[in-house]
């Protein structure tokens, strides 16, 4: 098990203005609750690289870069889901200098490297954690799982007449259709 951060000692660098480092650091962040499920992030320990800029004074500019991956339930079919995101976000810190330059993430030189790569994670999640882009999801009339059944798959013996007829406009081209259907309405008035 490597050792991992919660938290790094940006003075503890010593970097004299406009000098910079890359650190390769390792840290844990915690499972997202979604949709009322649980997804955890793989790998436990997520390595992360953290570019370091000292601006002026006590400012640093800080950019955090990561790869990682949600493991839990398809939003739309329910079969397991570890979908990869890339992350990256920046920082901004120069206490004193006005709320815009400060960084919740930041406190008296130390960087809260644990809160802001969770922080981070879940502004780049998607608003449906899927098993792939184009899930089918689950059939709404039996529950059967759409991306096995086919796309054929369908009730003939539907007990709502109005939907059996949506199921029906499905298969025709409804474009072209009201296309056609328009222009020879308007010729018929004309005549
Ligand atoms: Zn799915
Ligand atoms: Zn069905």
């Amino acid at each position: 098990m490597p050792l991992h951060s919660d938290t790094f000692d940006l003075g503890g660098l010593r970097l004299s203005a406009g000098a910079g480092r890359r650190l390769e650091l390792d840290v844990a962040i915690d499972r997202f609750e979604l949709g009322g499920e649980s997804y955890a992030v793989e790998p436990g320990v997520v390595p992360v690289t953290v570019d370091v800029s000292r601006t002026t004074g006590t400012g640093y500019a800080l950019r955090l870069r990561f790869q990682a991956t949600l493991t839990g339930p398809c939003m739309r079919c329910l079969s397991p889901a570890t979908p990869t995101f890339d992350v990256v976000a920046r920082e901004v810190s120069v206490p004193g200098e006005g709320d815009e330059l400060e960084s919740p993430y930041v406190k008296a030189g130390i960087l809260d490297l644990r809160g802001w790569a969770r922080d981070a994670l879940a502004l780049t999640l998607p608003t449906q954690v899927l098993c792939h882009a184009d899930c089918a999801g689950l059939c709404p009339v039996c529950g059967a799982d759409l991306n096995h059944t086919g796309a054929d798959h369908a009730h003939p013996r539907e007990p709502d007449p109005r939907w059996a007829k949506l199921a029906e406009l499905q298969f025709e081209e409804p474009d072209a259709l009201s296309a056609g259907g328009e222009s020879a309405e308007r010729r018929e008035y004309r005549g």
